[in-house]
């Protein structure tokens, strides 16, 4: 049997710039994003508009829309930079539940691609003068896992986008395209303002000045503070505690006591002496942080009642118990 024909949606010009088969003329040169090599609009009236390769290739369909998605971008921003545009941009955001605007190309001195294709890297990089990136762009196809510092852009107040072939658009538009997006990662102006401590070395160090000081022990909920979601707040901090970035900062081993109630555990030994205990407690809809400090040779007993069954009880309710008795 023969094998389907494989879809080719995009190729690239004879000036090397991708072009949309909607947008493809009989006559043409065109040439694959992926392999390079000749390729020709089949225009026909019996099937479906598609490029095709002149030869025998490996290319599958997936790393070809892939690559013309990454040039895309990354020519499509280049321009807009270089006539000075601004690219609007709108979305939900998950860190205070709001709706933002922002240009895309603010702040942004450059735009770069990844050519060696290095998993870990994003793929379109929009970076400041100093060229720290501003947006970042993740082209991933079906079976890649989400990349490290992808997860780790979450909060940090710059784009993270994560982007499949899927998403490659039929036609040459740069503003319907970005309106179809939703951001991995964003900032978010309101967090800007709270000033939430949100990098995980500052977290870690405001948990352990916590620790050295009297009583020794707190617990907090983790709750909407001011429209700021999943914020607990530590003295005159405001410190963002969602579970993902707990796990990062913290880290933790699970203790599941129930599908409902989930314990976090990490014990962080001091150089001084004692070891500090911390907690993740996730009770239902509830959450709460806790930490206590002990001695060296002692230990917390952690033996918990099982009142987290009773519907009332939170996560601050645990969270008190596990280190303020
Ligand atoms: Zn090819
Ligand atoms: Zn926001």
């Amino acid at each position: 049997m023969d094998k389907p024909p494989v879809e080719y949606r995009w190729a690239l010009d004879a000036a090397d710039r991708p072009v949309p088969i909607t947008l493809a003329r009989r006559g043409e040169r065109y040439t694959c994003p992926l392999c390079r090599k000749e390729m020709v609009a089949r225009l026909g009236a019996q099937l479906q508009h598609h490029f095709s390769h002149l030869e025998a290739n490996d290319c599958d369909s997936e790393s070809v829309s892939l690559a013309a998605l990454r040039r895309w971008l990354a020519l499509n921003f280049d321009q807009a930079l270089n006539e000075r545009r601004a690219l609007p941009f709108t979305w939900q955001c998950s860190l205070c539940n709001g709706t933002h605007t922002q240009n895309l190309l603010e702040g942004v001195s450059h735009v770069l691609e990844d050519l060696l294709n290095a998993p870990e890297s994003p793929d379109v990089r929009l970076t400041d003068a100093q060229g720290d990136p501003r947006a970042m762009f993740y082209l991933l196809g079906r079976d890649a896992p989400v990349p490290e510092s992808l997860q780790d852009a979450v909060g940090q107040g710059r784009f993270a986008f994560a982007l499949s072939a899927a998403l490659l658009p039929a036609s040459d538009d740069l503003a319907a395209f970005l309106a179809s997006l939703q951001p991995f990662a964003a900032p978010c102006p309101i967090w800007d303002q709270a000033e939430v401590v949100r990098q995980p070395e500052r977290l870690r160090r405001l948990l352990i000045n916590l620790a050295n000081r009297p009583p020794h022990y707190f617990f907090a909920a983790v709750e909407t503070v001011d429209d700021l979601v999943d914020v607990v707040r530590i003295g005159r901090y405001k410190v963002w505690a969602a579970l993902p970035f707990w796990l990062r900062a913290v880290g933790g081993t699970l203790n599941r006591l129930s599908p409902e109630v989930e314990i976090f555990i990490q014990n962080w030994d001091q150089p001084d002496d004692g070891t500090i205990y911390l907690y993740y407690v996730r009770i239902r809809e509830t959450r709460a942080i806790a930490l206590r400090r002990y001695p060296l040779h002692s230990a917390p007993s952690l033996h918990v009642d099982d009142r987290y069954r009773l519907l009332r009880f939170t996560a601050l309710d645990m969270a008190r118990e596990l280190v303020s008795n």
